[in-house]
């Protein structure tokens, strides 16, 4: 089996890549910058972990990672290279690429092994059309987006091999300058495993306090639709879902006052079940929701919110 080499900012993005590198078989082997537990990635699939401690990778800086994927891809001889699809991710993608001289597929969707090569399918023109894509070089270089894998369950028994990564780091163009920690707002919407979405339904800013209230007695979160976050700004860009905004997979989705546009869907159409509150019986939202109330979310959101009280004997 041909090795891929697997990196993520964070060790769950990189556990969900080992699952789905495992399943289109190839062995995955982790590039792990820093410092944390090496063996957590064994214990969900790695078959090996290369550990990169050149002082030049401290910032996870763009350039400097591009050189250890390389020398990570040199080491082990590897056929793909798979990274989670953040920022840095598409930042280290397409320089990775040129320096490989391999075909990049970001963002991909779906993958699958078909007569040795990897197939990957992506979203075009805004969400519209799904395009199916195979790299024609030795090496794919691939990203996904963060939780459209499931992670391997950890078996602590599982032993694997670990080593230094070799080779020189370049040091990075760009120097940090500062860092500042960022006040939490904490809001994870990509684990939260209920979600209320708010969308161009709510009259104001204030009036979210509905969805809120929802969120918080079914311990979820809120989310929006991008006219929340950018043209109204009554939430910040970590609350915005779809296309252009965070992709959520929770057990529930609730859609409340959101017309259900394609790039607002493809943000939640992983979610285990879709509920939707909108005024307007032939909103596009019905055609993909499990459960369908027309009705006032003004009206819905409260009682729904009682009835789950009760329920809990609240
Ligand atoms: C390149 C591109 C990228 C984009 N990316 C994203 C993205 O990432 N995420 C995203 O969300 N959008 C995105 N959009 C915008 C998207 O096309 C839609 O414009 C947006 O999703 C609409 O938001 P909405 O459903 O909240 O508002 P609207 O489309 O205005 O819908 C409001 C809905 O609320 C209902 N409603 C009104 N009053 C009530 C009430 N009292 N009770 C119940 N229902 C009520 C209405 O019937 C209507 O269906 C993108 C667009 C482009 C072109």
């Amino acid at each position: 089996m041909a090795n891929a080499i697997v990196w993520a900012p964070e060790p769950r993005q990189a556990f969900e890549i080992i699952a789905k590198t495992k399943e289109l078989g190839l062995t995955p082997v982790v590039l792990h910058v820093g410092a944390g537990d090496a063996q957590a990635y064994i214990q969900h699939g790695a078959a090996k972990v290369l550990v990169a401690e050149q002082p030049n990778l401290k910032d996870i800086q763009a350039g400097p990672m591009t050189d250890a994927l390389a020398d990570a891809v040199k080491q082990v001889d590897a056929k793909a290279v798979f990274l989670s699809g953040g920022r840095r991710g598409k930042e280290i993608a397409p320089r990775l690429g040129v320096k490989l001289r391999a075909g990049v597929v970001t963002l991909a969707q779906k993958a699958r092994s078909e007569n040795g090569k990897l197939v990957f399918e992506r979203m075009f023109l805004g969400g519209k059309t799904l395009a199916t894509e195979v790299p024609q070089t030795d090496i794919a270089i691939a990203t996904f987006p963060a939780r459209l894998f499931e992670p391997l369950p950890a078996n602590p028994s599982v032993k694997g091999e670990v080593a230094k990564l070799a080779g020189d780091v370049r040091e990075s163009k760009v120097k940090v300058v500062a860092k500042k920690p960022r006040k939490e707002s904490g809001v994870n919407l990509e684990a939260a495993p209920i979600v209320v979405g708010a969308g161009r339904g709510f009259k104001s800013k204030d009036d979210l306090k509905l969805a809120f209230d929802l969120a918080a007695t079914l311990g979820g979160q809120v989310g929006c639709s991008r006219p929340l976050a950018t043209d109204l700004g009554w939430l910040t860009d970590e609350y915005w879902i779809g296309l252009s905004g965070k992709e959520v997979k929770p057990k529930v989705y609730i859609a409340a006052g959101i017309s259900g546009q394609i790039q607002h869907t493809t943000g939640i159409r992983n979610s285990k079940l879709i509920v939707a509150v909108n005024t307007n019986k032939d909103a596009p939202i019905f055609k993909m929701a499990d459960y369908g109330i027309v009705g006032d979310l003004y009206k819905v959101l409260p009682a729904l919110n009682n009835a789950v009280k009760k329920q809990k004997g609240a």
